[in-house]
């Protein structure tokens, strides 16, 4: 890892970001399926480029302030995959932006329809069908009564789609969660079909699921996390460990008796932690070695007899639970290539969290 950059700070390797990027769009391209990766992960203009480049059809956003910021600069097909509560000054920004480019917004409720359709008329929605995470969106045979809602709104209902979130409630999880988004997703397009609306998008996403919902009624992925791997998606299979991408370099600023205390604390991992999963992230070039307990600007890594540990003040490569909340702590990401900074791509969108 390079040594001329102060910690704690976010490295990219730019091979594997791309190798990520090629091989997710390769197997879509296989299963004739549109890839619209979700940038909530990197917020980033120049990796959103990469994966257009690449072949995907647009960009998903989770929020107002990243379809902002990515069609400022330039990205023309942006779905933000979020029911939005368009409110007075949320209805202005979203008019501004559709009057700029073919905009796409979530809708799951009869209300939520009615004040995105005062908002902004003739506005492209897809309706979020509940496949089982019980976080948004409706379950399946809902759909048209939110779809009639949307309709008499004035809003175009184009498509339904669904986030398979409960894959990551263990490693068990990700085949039965990538099977329900398919089921969702065909009784959800059944039940549009049988009130005569026809739809173009039947768009399923989530990395641990892309590759194995893929098929049947679906015709878009909208994986975000993939372009990285973490801990999680290696932990849930969706990623090999030579395939991550993304590390937070952090010097050892303390020694305890049975401890070493490194920069990057909870402003720099955030706490972001599946219950099934012990710890913070994992030093890279030590193993047996894992971030126990953060504060604001310090992890603390228990150092168990017999295991190898860093000494004061050498630098340490971890590797976090979860990349996308990390991400959001940082300006900019520094991009190397066979250990050298080559380039750095700034976290444009970095708190657009409204
Ligand atoms: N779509 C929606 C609606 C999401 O909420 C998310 C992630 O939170 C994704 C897609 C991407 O999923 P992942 O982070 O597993 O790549």
């Amino acid at each position: 890892m390079p040594e001329d950059i102060d910690t704690p700070c976010l490295v990219a390797d730019g091979d594997r970001v791309k190798a990520n990027i090629t091989r997710m769009q390769v197997a879509m391209n296989e299963r004739g399926i549109r890839l619209r990766p979700h940038a909530k992960t990197h917020k980033s203009v120049a990796i959103a480029g990469m994966q257009l480049a690449a072949g995907a059809s647009g960009i998903t956003v989770g929020t107002l302030g990243e379809a902002e910021t990515f069609a400022a600069a330039g990205c023309i097909d942006v779905f933000i995959a979020y029911p939005i509560w368009a409110s007075e000054r949320k209805a202005v920004r979203l008019r501004a932006l559709a009057d700029r480019i073919p905009l796409k917004v979530g809708i799951d409720s009869v209300a939520g329809s009615e004040q995105l359709g005062a908002a902004v008329r003739d506005l492209q929605v897809l309706i979020e069908i509940d496949s089982g995470e019980h976080r948004t969106g409706v379950p399946a045979p809902k759909a048209a009564e939110v779809a009639a809602a949307a309709t008499r709104a004035g809003l175009e209902v184009v498509g339904v789609y669904t986030h398979g979130g409960h894959a990551y409630e263990d490693a068990t999880s990700v085949i039965s969660a990538a099977d329900d988004e398919v089921s969702a997703l065909g009784a959800a397009v059944d039940a549009l079909g049988a009130m005569g609306l026809r739809i173009d998008t039947a768009s399923a996403g989530s990395t641990p699921t892309a590759l194995r919902s893929a098929r049947g009624c679906v015709t878009e992925e909208r994986p975000g996390t993939y372009v990285f791997g973490d801990r999680q998606q290696v932990s849930l299979g969706a990623a090999a460990p030579e395939d991550v991408a993304l590390f937070v370099l952090a010097t050892v600023v303390g020694i305890g008796e049975t401890w070493l205390v490194l920069d990057c604390g909870a402003k720099t991992l955030s706490k972001d932690r599946k219950p099934w999963m012990p710890g913070h992230g994992i030093l890279l070039d030590f193993p047996g070695l894992t971030v126990d307990s953060l504060y604001d600007y310090h992890a603390v890594v228990p150092t168990p007899p017999g295991v190898d540990a860093p000494k004061i003040g050498e630098r340490v490569t971890v590797v976090p639970n979860h990349v996308c909340p990390v991400v959001n702590l940082f300006d900019r990401i520094h991009v190397a290539v066979n250990g050298q900074i080559v380039d750095i791509w700034p976290v444009d969108a970095r708190g657009k969290n409204a």
